[in-house]
């Protein structure tokens, strides 16, 4: 199978959109990411069928847990993920991606305006830092291979409204470090919904889905600084 082949049929069943613009949208993503991955580390994934199913249809496969949200934050997104693909198909969704390494910042402008999408800004800033001036502000906070859960919920949590959620993209196997955050997820004003098992499409791979909903504010004194936060995650002993 081809790699347009591989997307054809991946977009087309988790999205129904396999148009030829979109194809050509990830196929213009990834080779400007497999480009640039040679002078900057950007992903250790290189092959070209593995960046389709492992960075763009895993992105893709929170889709629907995101689709009545009208701004969505990706926090630590690095390379665009999940946010990029999911802007890529979600048009009518506004998406802030935040990351604190500037040449990965800088890698997405280029992305972005090679792709001409207009749903996307970036911010160049740690995620406790943003979320001051951006407190309960979207709907839905997403993240991807940041940090362990009872970390990320404090980084993640202020930026959602009430009402809103919180979709952590996870390993597999993540019970125990569910299990462990859910003091802090409550601490934040969270409530912990559930994990779910996915099988990314096209791909031997299973991964988890952690849903989190935004029940009632978050008290000021949080986000902590990030030593604070690492040093003694909320609901430790
Ligand atoms: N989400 C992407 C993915 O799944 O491929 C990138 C994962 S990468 C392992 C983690 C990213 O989170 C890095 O780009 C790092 O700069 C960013 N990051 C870590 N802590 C952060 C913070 N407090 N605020 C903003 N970005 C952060």
């Amino acid at each position: 199978m081809t790699e347009y082949e591989l997307l054809k049929s991946g977009l087309e069943q988790i999205c129904k959109d396999n148009s030829q613009k979109t194809i050509d949208n990830f196929l213009k993503f990834s080779s400007i990411l497999l480009e640039k991955n040679k002078v900057m580390n950007l992903t250790a994934i290189t092959n070209p069928k593995e960046v389709i199913t492992r960075h763009f249809f895993d992105s893709l496969m929170i889709k629907e847990d995101i689709i009545s949200s009208e701004r969505v934050i990706d926090i630590g997104t690095g390379a665009g993920f999940p946010g990029i693909p999911l802007a890529i198909v979600c048009k009518d969704i506004e998406f802030v991606l935040v990351d604190s390494i500037g040449k990965r910042i800088s890698f997405l402008k280029n992305v972005i305006n090679e792709l001409e999408l207009k749903n996307v800004s970036v911010v160049l800033s740690r995620a406790e830092e943003y979320s001051k001036d951006n407190r309960e502000k979207f709907c839905c906070c997403v993240s991807r291979a940041v940090a362990d859960l009872s970390v990320l919920a404090e980084l993640a949590l202020p930026f959602v409204k009430v009402g809103g959620k919180f979709i952590a993209m996870k390993a597999k196997d993540c019970e125990n470090e569910v299990l462990n955050a859910k003091k802090a997820i409550e601490i934040l004003g969270g409530k912990l919904c559930g994990i779910n098992i996915y099988n990314v499409v096209q791909s031997d791979m299973s991964r988890s889905k952690v849903e989190v909903l935004k029940i009632k504010q978050t008290e000021k004194i949080y986000p902590r600084k990030f030593s604070k936060i690492n040093s003694k995650p909320l609901g430790g002993k």
